[in-house]
């Protein structure tokens, strides 16, 4: 390895991928094996065992968790003329999807203390042309949805959780992603749940609605070559669902080994400068990022860099100022608490096969330096 290499990097792949090397290897030897390559029985298996995994009648297997938005709002009959609402502080991807189904995503602050959706801020964007939110469970921290769905059913909305963070977390006992009346996961490789390339799947209790996302995501078609709908070509191949199969099984070890380090983070940080992540009584979290807050931000992240310690920042820019969307109308000001929040959080290390060690150095590093800025 190169000197340049992070001291604590901020995802390590190599390890990953080393502690599973065998199960992997196997998997796509058995794919290989097979010739079939696109929507087959890994797939079929897959949703299965999703389902089992976090509770949820259906699943349906897509190309990314960008699609899996974009078809879910589809297949709820969301698209031209419709405003849907979601965050304006989480992957850009989330208003793409949106866009894609040819809706107009509509920005609503999100909550100091949560940084997820503020019901009180959606419901001050409601308009006549409302037809859907979609709740972003940003970092693996569920987002308070009670008040949401109560919001969702007193206007008739459609609620799509966002859930591509946040794959078997937990609100108020239940698997987010299945609370509304669909949820997405992505499977990009640095998710709590990754593939060795894209993916993504829908989860809802709405068997119909299961029914037209498989004929969404493979072109529209209800037999071969006659397509009732333009759909999409979404498709997850055998490959990463054979991958996923393997990886499904530890998604729970993981969890909890993220879980674990999350807490010796919380016990080595107490007490210093900066603001911590906060499970709420409501939330069972999956801690995807472990984010804290800094006034001087960009000091800390360059101190820890230069002690070869990587962070990232999930997000520096807010959707609603970034150029892409800029169209929708946005102006600083608009989300107060989103735009100070992208001014100053930054992601720690976080990731399964991180050492507690390396976690000490993290905090011991972070809590000196953030008293020094
Ligand atoms: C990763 C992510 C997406 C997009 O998922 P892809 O699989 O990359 O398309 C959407 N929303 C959030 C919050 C994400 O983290």
């Amino acid at each position: 390895m190169s000197l340049t290499r992070a001291l604590v990097p901020f995802a390590d792949f190599d390890a990953h991928v080393a502690s599973q090397r065998a199960e992997i290897d196997a998997a796509m030897k058995r794919v290989l094996d097979s010739g079939w390559f696109i929507l087959g029985p890994e797939v079929a298996a897959f949703e299965n065992e999703l389902c089992a995994a976090v509770e949820a009648p259906a699943a349906v297997a897509v190309g990314s968790g960008t699609d899996a938005i974009e078809l879910a709002l589809r297949a709820a009959g969301i698209g031209a003329g419709a405003e849907v609402i979601t965050s304006p502080l989480t992957a850009a991807f989330t208003a793409m999807a949106i866009l894609r189904a040819g809706a107009t995503p509509v920005f609503a602050d999100v909550d100091e203390a949560t940084l997820n959706l503020d019901a009180a801020a959606v419901e001050a964007r409601l308009s006549p042309r409302t037809r859907a939110i979609v709740p972003v469970h940003l970092y693996g921290h569920p987002a308070d949805l009670d008040p949401l769905m109560a919001l969702a059913r007193r206007r008739d909305l459609v609620v799509v959780e966002d859930a591509c963070q946040a794959h078997g977390a937990r609100y108020k006992g239940r698997t987010v992603g299945t609370i509304g009346d669909a949820g997405a996961l992505s499977f990009y490789p640095t998710k709590n749940l990754g593939a060795f390339g894209d993916g993504g799947a829908v989860l809802t209790s709405d068997l119909e609605a299961a029914a037209r996302l498989r004929r969404l995501r493979n072109g529209g078609q209800s037999d071969r070559y006659h397509h009732e709908i333009a759909g999409a070509n979404s498709r997850l191949d055998e490959i990463q669902a054979a991958v996923l199969r393997g990886k499904l099984r530890h998604l729970r070890d993981w969890t909890e080994r993220r879980r674990a380090l999350a807490s010796l983070y919380h016990a080595e940080l107490r007490g210093a400068p900066i603001t911590l992540p906060v499970e709420q009584p409501y939330a069972w979290a999956v801690y995807h990022l472990f984010v804290i807050r800094h006034s001087h931000r960009d000091a800390l992240v360059e101190a820890l860099a230069a002690d070869g310690i990587e962070t990232l920042t999930h997000y520096p820019v807010p959707l609603h100022l970034q150029r892409a969307f800029l169209s929708l109308g946005g102006r600083p000001g608009d989300h107060p608490v989103a735009e100070k929040a992208c001014s100053e959080i930054l992601s720690l290390p976080l990731y399964p096969e991180l050492r507690e060690e390396q976690v000490r150095h993290v905090a011991a590093r972070v809590r000196d330096l953030a008293a020094q800025l």
